[in-house]
């Protein structure tokens, strides 16, 4: 039975009738459904539902970020770590890129992973000759299909297009490697071109189409339709790669496993050309919240915080506040109404374990936002006997002094031993 995962109001009536162009043209072999917000997958268990690999790109898309520069000896632990993380596929850079990009990928595809180490080339045959002798399992091709990327990058028309993925994707099938073909700026694209282009790539046995919103303009509407007419054209696996220009990689990429894509391209922090792409870490907490046993069951969460720590020490920058999950202040409470249900029930403001990622929950308590309970927490942590009354009072002071100055934890313990010693001295005399 099919859930109703959303209200019909939020998909108005004109957009149901002719949301995109995608829908709005027809040929005789294409299937013009109008995708109804009934045929997303429904979210609640993930296992059940959905069925999706990560295709981690952080050493092909992640080094093409603005100051990423990763080493040989780099690339391997990347890789390794991202194996022991359970990604699927480990996307690398083209061998064509310079002679240690091929020596890398050479010594990538040689470790012997569990993932299966692919690589991005454009659809050439030379490209793809190169990334065989290189020993990959698959060559991720991809070709501009959008007007605007046809005319100021390879100038060709689609015909040429299937024309030349013909013969690369033969040469693949006849050296065992996966072929996946994606439409460059497929979201900008005209979709008759698209879904000519994916069928007939299916029909030259590819593993995969790939669907690339490669300038980060589409939205989780759009994704949904698109990806689910395409899921509704072909048979085959479906690949997504969305950059985060506007903010809605995340968002965009749980639509399409939902609309029936089947791989999502990640990168470690979400590194990637311009502003990047779906952040691995971010991207695997969103699913987290939907079926926590299964995403902590397939995938080794707690290596990720020291993974992007490395990438960002590589990529030199920091990683961000608010990061997902490992930002500095992803698990920390401020408020005293937050603090004190967060101490009895984390689960009341937090809907990921901190635990199951390997970081730590914070309470920020000195501050004037603070609540009474929390700075009784504190006392216990600290193993002091206050009456509440002391706690009442310590929570006074700490709020009057930070209304004039900032004030630390230090300052707050030092005012709550001195209360405890001060109890403590009044109940020997009382005794
Ligand atoms: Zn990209």
């Amino acid at each position: 039975m099919r859930s109703l995962l959303f209200p019909k109001r939020l998909f108005p009536k004109h957009l149901l009738s002719s949301p995109t162009r995608f829908l709005s043209s027809s040929t005789s072999q294409l299937i013009y459904s109008i995708p109804n917000p009934l045929d997303l997958v429904p979210l609640g268990s993930i296992k059940q539902s959905l069925r999706f690999n990560i295709v981690d790109s952080t050493l092909r898309e992640g080094e093409q970020f603005s100051s990423a520069f990763f080493s040989p000896e780099d690339k391997i632990y990347i890789a390794k770590t991202l194996d022991q993380i359970g990604v699927e596929y480990i996307e690398v850079v083209t061998p064509m890129a310079s002679k240690q990009s091929a020596r890398d990928c050479t010594a990538l595809a040689k470790l012997g992973l569990k993932a299966k180490v692919v690589t991005h080339t454009r659809c050439h045959m030379d490209d793809v000759k190169a990334a065989i002798a290189c020993g990959v399992d698959g060559v991720n091709m991809y070709m501009a299909t959008s007007a605007e990327l046809r005319k100021y990058s390879h100038g060709k028309d689609i015909d040429f297009i299937i024309n030349s993925a013909r013969e690369v994707i033969e040469y693949c099938h006849k050296h065992n490697v996966e072929a996946r073909f994606s439409c460059e700026d497929t979201f900008r694209s005209d979709p008759t071109d698209v879904l000519r282009v994916y069928q007939a790539m299916e029909r030259l046995g590819v593993k995969r189409v790939g669907l690339a919103d490669t300038v980060g303009v589409a939205t989780p509407l759009q994704v949904f339709q698109v990806v689910a007419t395409v899921r509704h054209n072909v048979k085959c696996d479906i690949e997504f790669h969305v950059h985060n220009d506007t903010g809605c990689c995340i968002a965009n990429a749980l639509i399409a496993i939902q609309a029936g894509a089947t791989h999502i391209d990640t990168c470690v922090l979400g590194i990637g050309e311009r502003n990047g792409i779906t952040p691995l870490g971010g991207f695997l907490g969103r699913l987290y919240t939907i079926d926590k046993d299964y995403i902590r069951s397939k995938y080794n969460l707690p290596l990720i915080r020291d993974l992007e720590k490395f990438v960002a020490r590589k990529a030199q920058i920091d990683i961000p506040f608010n990061n997902y999950i490992t930002g500095s202040a992803a698990f920390t409470h401020k408020a005293g109404v937050h603090s004190k249900a967060v101490m009895q029930n984390p689960g009341s403001y937090e809907v990921l374990d901190p635990a199951d990622f390997g970081v730590e929950r914070n309470i920020e308590i000195a501050h004037r936002l603070t609540g009474w309970n929390a700075v009784k927490v504190r006392s216990q942590q600290l193993n002091l006997t206050i009456s509440d009354d002391g706690i009442k009072e310590a929570t006074k002071y700490i709020k009057n002094l930070a209304d004039s100055q900032e004030v630390t934890t230090e300052m707050l313990d030092g005012k709550l031993v001195e209360l405890a010693k001060r109890e403590t001295k009044n109940r020997r005399a009382d005794a």
